[in-house]
């Protein structure tokens, strides 16, 4: 397929090839060679498709039917826990393909999502979130993370042990949980990257999601790692009280990061919106230190975390959102912020397609705006998404005709 008349990010209007699924060339103009499939975007931005980092499908659109009244983490999980029953298999796969047909739509053909692994709700929506992969499986790639509860140590934690290997037998790819509402957080980590090593898996936590600084498990995760050396990806989520360290501190700990490998995820959505309810004075912003990390050269990325449920009212299924937030809430440059929610999210997944270049995976999509800033403010409709060389929403191209 030919991309004819794509204005890139650094201002160069080019056509680009694709062969298969991958980007074949990149030149000022080619000729369309005989019966090859054109597209003609008319100057529309092409970008790196985007990916979301972050996503928990199995709880989208659960606003109306579990409220969270305290507004705050523990409520939301409250309420979930207390409104367990209301769920089913068939409505959370009905409810995850949407959100992950809204997010393609969008512009995302890579996401991650975790999946709720507690011993109330068993295998049932890795099983549900299985059943969406391979339904979509035609227009994006959706990983799935076994989020197992918590604890995981100890005698207390057998069963949830159990339930974690369970879960990656019945379809979960990586190792997932929330190491930091463990009694002992270190020895969670230990655990869980015992389990994911054990079954060559890729890791990804739910990290110090607190405002709490004495909490701070991140620094004990990039220490194992460093010094096992630890073979798979593994990423952090969320990593909130690392932004509440003293400068000093958070260099210490994104230089370790950085030297392990981990990828960090930030999630402004939920975070702004969970966090910092107890502080009426000088509320923090629960984020992540952007600066300390991004500074120390981690693989930063951002996600929307929750879609419509009670972890988070609000949400469009769109990394451009998130994008935003990261420009308004973590001060990155424009670009800077889009890269989060695509080159370096898929660099975090996936661990390729960063650019536009010949050899890259042909994840495209075309957005009719004339910036990246300009795409991010806007985040204007209309969008067309490439995956694996294929058009999967938007745009139809034309079949040429005797070029
Ligand atoms: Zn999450």
């Amino acid at each position: 397929m030919l991309l004819r008349s794509a204005t890139l990010d650094d201002g160069r209007v080019v056509d680009v090839r694709l062969r298969g699924d991958v980007i074949e060339s990149v030149e000022p103009a080619l000729s369309a060679q005989d019966g090859e499939t054109v597209l003609d975007l008319d100057g529309q931005l092409l970008l790196t498709a985007m990916a979301e980092p972050h996503a928990h499908l199995d709880k989208a659109f659960l606003s109306e039917r579990i409220a969270n009244p305290t507004g705050d983490l523990m409520g939301a999980i409250i309420a979930m826990a207390g409104h367990r029953h209301l769920i089913t298999y068939a409505d959370t796969v009905e409810r995850a393909e949407r959100a992950v047909r809204l997010m393609v739509a969008n512009g995302a053909t890579l996401i991650r999502s975790h999946a709720d692994t507690t011993i109330e709700n068993g295998l049932m929506s890795v099983q549900a979130l299985a059943e969406v992969r391979s339904r979509v499986a035609d227009i994006c790639d959706l990983q799935i993370v076994s989020l197992v509860s918590w604890p995981v140590t100890g005698a207390a934690g057998a069963d949830n042990r159990a339930l974690l290997r369970d879960a990656l037998d019945a379809g979960a790819d990586i190792v997932g949980g929330c190491p930091h509402l463990d009694d002992d957080p270190h020895e969670a980590n230990e655990v869980l990257l015992g389990i994911a090593g054990d079954a060559g898996r890729d890791v990804d936590l739910h990290t110090d999601e607190t405002l709490d600084s004495n909490k701070l498990s991140l620094e004990d995760l990039a220490n194992r790692i460093i010094a096992t050396g630890f073979p798979h990806r593994v990423t952090a989520s969320h990593c909130v009280s690392l932004g509440m360290q003293p400068e000093i501190r958070q260099r210490h700990v994104a230089e370790l990061v950085a030297e392990a490998g981990i990828s960090v995820v930030a999630l402004p959505h939920t975070n702004l919106f969970l966090q910092g309810r107890e502080h009426q004075h000088a509320m923090p912003r629960a984020l992540t230190a952007v600066k300390a990390l991004t500074s120390a050269g981690v693989n930063l990325c951002a996600g929307a975390d929750n879609l419509q449920d009670p972890f988070n009212p609000m949400g469009r299924a769109d990394p451009l959102e998130t994008a935003a937030l990261m420009v308004m809430a973590a001060h990155l440059l424009p670009q800077a912020a889009f890269d989060t929610v695509s080159g370096c999210a898929r660099g975090a997944l996936v661990g390729s397609g960063r650019r536009i270049a010949p050899g890259q995976p042909g994840e495209l999509v075309a957005i009719p705006a004339a910036t990246v800033r300009e795409a991010i403010a806007f985040a204007p409709g209309g969008r067309t998404v490439i995956h694996q060389g294929r058009v999967v929403s938007g745009s139809s191209p034309q079949d040429e005709i005797n070029c």
